[in-house]
């Protein structure tokens, strides 16, 4: 049966008379599976961001976040059928699938992921010749982005949402093996928190942004969590006076988690993002309490209370080197319970300089192949935004938000671009716009859309992972880029075969 808020299955019941294509050979009605746009999960970074995904299309595209700096997209060209010539997008993905059916996806275009017959992919390929669009399935072809406007350039939206990276604390009490925080003593005050907010809120209301989306991280956050709930409500009441919308997540190792603290996430909607890098001894090699126990059982537990709290939870895996063999078994924890999750590649320079290692690459490659396909086995899931910043779902041309729709406020009210670049600030809390002085400063920080990447602007993925990570740009392309040229087309091909399978197409 098919999953409504994840699939739709279109099928023309005509032919088609008055076309003048090849395709009007083409007997039978044309089927085209179509697989929506998912969700963009969270991450520790400033995430990809999908809110512009058309809900008079689609009405599954809720956003999750990312532990980073989530970057916003979808071409705005893509929303409006103008009524002129369409034409085959240049960057178009084809692939042949089982059962005759051609999976076909844009990387420009709308997130749709599709498995065409035949007749139908006859039809697409009309609009290698532009023409107008003249039937029930032309339009619908316009509709899901798999054709575009003739000569209309990609544009991608400003973003709506501004991100802030809290960092209420210095203090954690795990010692990850990849952390790049440094740990220390110093924590938020109430007063420079206050100041944070309303600096987020100042710079978002000058930008003229509609949504304010803040991260409540350190460190640990649960450490000082008093904090939270107080911040929290003076964001509320931010948000009612100046009209912005607010969203905010926690992120936690998990471990320190009680039923007070559930319940009051729940009850004001808060998402809680968990780190979880593995099973038992899996998680516990990477992120032991600081006298070495693991904190794979305590972080569990807690997770258990999580969800009989009812709280959003997400989950966040950093993938090194040592977990991901146990990849496979880390996703499917996480189905078995229904969580989001997130793959994030890890940032640490052991991990970056060991994955240039062919022989590693490889490994990491199984690894990450093991979990998709545990993934792939999961009805109603839509195998997507899973690894560190590429989406199908949302086309974006920054990797991040960082340097752009992000601030990363510090304990002592210091602003950087970038949590991973806390000692490198730039401005503080006090000043009068600080997203125009992080702007402003990109000597220091440099996150240039992918188009202008040497390396990436002519590949076709470029729009899925937007050159990964800008701080990781080893030799101008990332350390990563292996792994999303070979494991894109591995996941677009599993997606299509589970749209196959949802809809009883496939062999
Ligand atoms: S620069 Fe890298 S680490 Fe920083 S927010 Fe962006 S993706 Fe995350
Ligand atoms: S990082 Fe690699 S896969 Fe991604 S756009 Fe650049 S070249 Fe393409």
């Amino acid at each position: 049966m098919i999953d409504e808020l994840s699939h739709i299955l279109w099928s023309s019941p005509t032919l088609r008379p008055e076309s003048d294509c090849a395709c009007a050979e083409e007997t039978g009605s044309p089927v085209m599976l179509c697989s929506s746009p998912g969700q963009i999960m969270d991450s520790d970074c400033a995430c990809v961001e999908a809110e512009a995904l058309s809900e008079s299309v689609w009405r599954s595209s809720t956003t999750p976040d990312c532990d980073c700096a989530c970057a916003e997209a979808l071409p705005a060209s893509a929303l409006a059928l103008a009524p002129n010539l369409w034409q085959l997008p240049e960057t178009l993905y084809r692939a042949s699938l089982q059962q005759h059916q051609t999976l076909v996806f844009n990387p420009t275009g709308r997130g749709v992921i599709a498995a065409l017959d035949a007749s139908a992919l006859a039809r697409l390929e009309c609009f290698a010749r532009p023409q107008t669009l003249t039937d029930a399935m032309d339009r619908q072809l316009a509709m899901l982005g798999l054709i575009s406007p003739l000569d209309a350039p990609v544009e991608f939206p400003a973003p709506q949402t501004l991100t802030a990276w809290l960092h209420l604390t210095e203090a954690c009490n795990l010692r990850c093996t990849y952390c790049y925080v440094h740990q220390g003593p110093r924590a938020m005050d109430e007063a420079v928190g206050i100041a944070a907010v309303e600096a987020v809120f100042r710079s978002a209301v000058a930008h003229g942004y509609r949504a304010v989306k803040l991260k409540y991280a350190g460190g640990e956050p649960t450490l000082v969590w008093p904090l939270v709930p107080f911040l929290h409500r003076y964001a509320q009441d931010l948000a009612a006076g100046t009209g912005l919308d607010l969203r905010a997540t926690l992120l936690s190792n998990g471990t320190r988690l009680t039923g007070s603290m559930l319940d009051w996430l729940a009850g004001n909607n808060l998402r809680l993002m968990v780190s979880l890098d593995g099973i038992g001894v899996g998680h516990d090699v990477q992120r032991p309490f600081a006298d070495g126990r693991g904190s794979f059982d305590s972080m569990a537990r807690n997770l258990d209370l999580a969800l009989a709290a009812d709280v959003a939870l997400y989950l966040s895996v950093t993938v090194t080197g040592r977990n991901v063999a146990g990849l496979a078994d880390t996703v499917r924890f996480a189905l078995e319970r229904d969580l989001a999750f997130h793959l994030n590649f890890s940032r640490a320079p052991e991990d970056v300089a060991q994955v240039q290692n062919p022989a590693e690459q490889a490994r990491w490659i199984e690894g990450l192949r093991a979990a998709f396909a545990v993934a792939s086995t999961y009805p109603g899931r839509r195998i997507d935004a899973l690894l560190d910043l590429a989406t199908f779902t949302a086309p974006h041309t920054y990797p991040c938000g960082a340097g752009r729709n992000y601030l990363v406020v510090d304990p002592a009210g210091r602003i950087a671009h970038c949590q991973m670049r806390l000692e490198a600030s730039v401005t503080d809390v006090w000043t009068d716009d600080p997203l125009a002085a992080i702007r402003a400063e990109n000597t220091s920080f440099s996150n240039p859309p992918v188009d202008t990447k040497p390396t990436c602007r002519t590949c076709l993925w470029r729009h899925v992972c937007a050159g990964g990570c800008p701080l990781l740009m080893c030799n101008t392309v990332s350390p990563y880029c292996s792994l999303y040229r070979a494991l894109l087309p591995e996941m677009l091909y599993l997606e299509g075969l589970r749209l196959l399978k949802a809809t009883g197409s496939a062999a």
